[in-house]
């Protein structure tokens, strides 16, 4: 049984105080002792302070990216070693608005996904497809290419700590989520590349969550469904309630 994951990207969303706030208010509204890891990825300017709020709680942190370098001549750029350092234990790569806007392309993937396991820290991999490429039907064609490309080199102790997040571009804060059933075929599509890549063993341990347009109404119904188990939320991760009752549904 693979436990469930829930993960809320705050993307660019909340000052430091307001951060701290957040988190106060999911920490009082989780009840300890839920069975499922809940991660939270505030900006990089509030980890410092989410990650103190969160001592002494199972609330675990992610940062939403980072560089490949430990340290340098980077201008602007975050080093795995200061979310080490901030008590961060995942770390989204390949968003598809990093890719859109940021120019992250699978070969920089390839590189943070592999940095992120040197310094012990678990990827949570982005991959999807844009509504051209759906209507176009090569949806398992781009996903097996960022899977794999994400994937390049590491090996398979390394890829059952891994996460990957099936986000297809058209949901993602558009309010149109995939019907459970269509998410669940990209997702036993990706589990199944992972058998042909690693192992069947390999494949069934390896969580993949859904992400786009996530909300309390639609959780379970993507829970439900065999190969879905957790979700990468972004707009509702910004409300209490929403977020903590999306946690709750996915708790099957
Ligand atoms: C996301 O940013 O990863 C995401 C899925 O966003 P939203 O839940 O707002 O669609």
């Amino acid at each position: 049984m693979r436990k469930p994951i829930v993960a809320g990207n705050w993307k660019m969303n909340k000052t430091e105080d307001e951060a701290v706030q957040l988190t106060e208010d999911i920490k009082v509204m989780l009840k300890e002792g839920i069975n499922a890891d809940v991660i939270l990825c505030p900006p990089f300017t509030a980890l410092s302070a989410v990650s103190h709020s969160l001592r002494n709680t199972r609330i675990e942190l992610g940062a939403q990216n980072m560089y490949w370098e430990e340290k340098g001549a980077y201008t602007g750029e975050i080093s795995p070693q200061f979310l080490v350092n901030l008590n961060c234990n995942y770390v989204i790569i390949g968003h598809s608005e990093r890719r859109k806007y940021f120019g992250e392309t699978n070969e920089t993937i390839n590189k943070k996904v592999r940095t992120a396991f040197k310094f012990n820290l678990i990827p949570i991999v982005c991959v999807g497809e844009t509504i051209e490429e759906r209507e176009k039907g090569v949806t398992e064609k781009v996903v097996e290419t960022h899977v794999k490309m994400a994937l390049k080199d590491i090996d398979e102790k390394s890829c059952r700590r891994v996460v990957i997040a099936y986000e297809p571009v058209w949901a993602i804060g558009t309010g149109k989520t995939a019907t459970p059933q269509l998410a669940e075929d990209v997702h036993r599509f990706i589990r199944t590349l992972l058998s042909e890549l690693y192992s069947k063993d390999t494949a069934e341990v390896v969580r993949i969550q859904y992400g786009g347009s996530v909300k309390p109404e639609n959780a379970r119904d993507l829970m439900e469904m065999d190969d879905i188990d957790g979700s990468l939320v972004g707009g509702a991760s910004l409300d209490t309630s929403s977020f903590v009752k999306i946690i709750q549904e996915s708790i099957l």
